[in-house]
């Protein structure tokens, strides 16, 4: 997969997509994960990428042709149109199912808004989805945008070991998962459940089961009527 990123702080991601899974993914070329200085494509000599909204109102808006002529070149150097997902407070509430949806695009492209957003015709020009990460809002889309990639990057089949490794996981069915347990067998006069010493296969994986339904029903019921 490739997942294009335009920013005004590139820097930001380094240590985020670089380790663990994700660093491991890059490395073995399942994902192909690029920063786009959007400053790189400001067309004046100062190099300005914002200007006071018309109207009037608080703060700066992003420039629409630096983000327009950046998400270009991501095009010419792609040979392909990324999907343009802008990370946005008003887009979509990002779940388990839009990060499968996107995990099954080869070419993604993220916007990081910052300051107060971006000019409304370039969303209208180029963006195909806006995608919140939860109802609040943080100083640039850059947070948003290492979550929604992360999300979506560890389902993309080969990043993690296996897919029952999601399969199994908070989420997908619309259910919780199940409390789980590691060594020692008792820590601090807890011990694990006995059925999880057990060895009995099927016996743990009812438990398994109805574990993830207590857990769902005491937490999240509204789960359930998504089922
Ligand atoms: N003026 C905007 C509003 O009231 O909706 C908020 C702009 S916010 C300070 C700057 C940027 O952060 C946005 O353009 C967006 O890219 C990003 N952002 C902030 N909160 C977000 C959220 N909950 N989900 C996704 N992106 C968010």
């Amino acid at each position: 997969m490739n997942i294009d990123i335009m920013t005004l702080f590139p820097d930001m991601f380094g240590a985020v997509f670089s380790e663990s899974i994700i660093g491991r993914a890059q490395k073995n070329h399942i994902l192909d994960i690029k920063f786009h200085q959007i400053r790189d494509f400001a067309f004046d000599k100062h190099k300005r990428v914002d200007d006071t909204p018309y109207g009037g109102g608080q703060g700066m808006l992003m420039l629409a042709e630096p983000i327009y002529l950046c998400f270009k070149n991501i095009c010419m150097a792609r040979n392909a149109r990324p999907k343009l997902v802008y990370m946005s407070p008003r887009g979509k509430k990002l779940d388990q199912k839009i990060a499968l949806e996107y995990s099954k695009i080869n070419n993604i492209a993220v916007l990081c808004g910052h300051y107060e957003g971006v000019d409304e015709r370039l969303i209208e020009e180029i963006v195909d989805d806006e995608i919140s990460i939860g109802d609040y809002v943080l100083t640039g889309g850059e947070i948003p945008a290492m979550a929604f990639i992360d999300t979506v990057s560890r389902l993309v089949p080969g990043v993690l070991s296996e897919n029952i490794c999601f399969e199994d996981e908070s989420y997908f069915n619309n259910l919780l998962e199940y409390p789980q347990y590691t060594k020692p067998s008792e820590w601090r006069g807890r011990k694990v459940p006995e059925v999880l010493l057990s060895g009995h296969h099927a016996n743990i994986n009812t438990w398994k089961k109805e574990q993830s339904l207590n857990q769902t029903r005491i937490r999240r019921p509204d789960l359930l009527n998504n089922k």
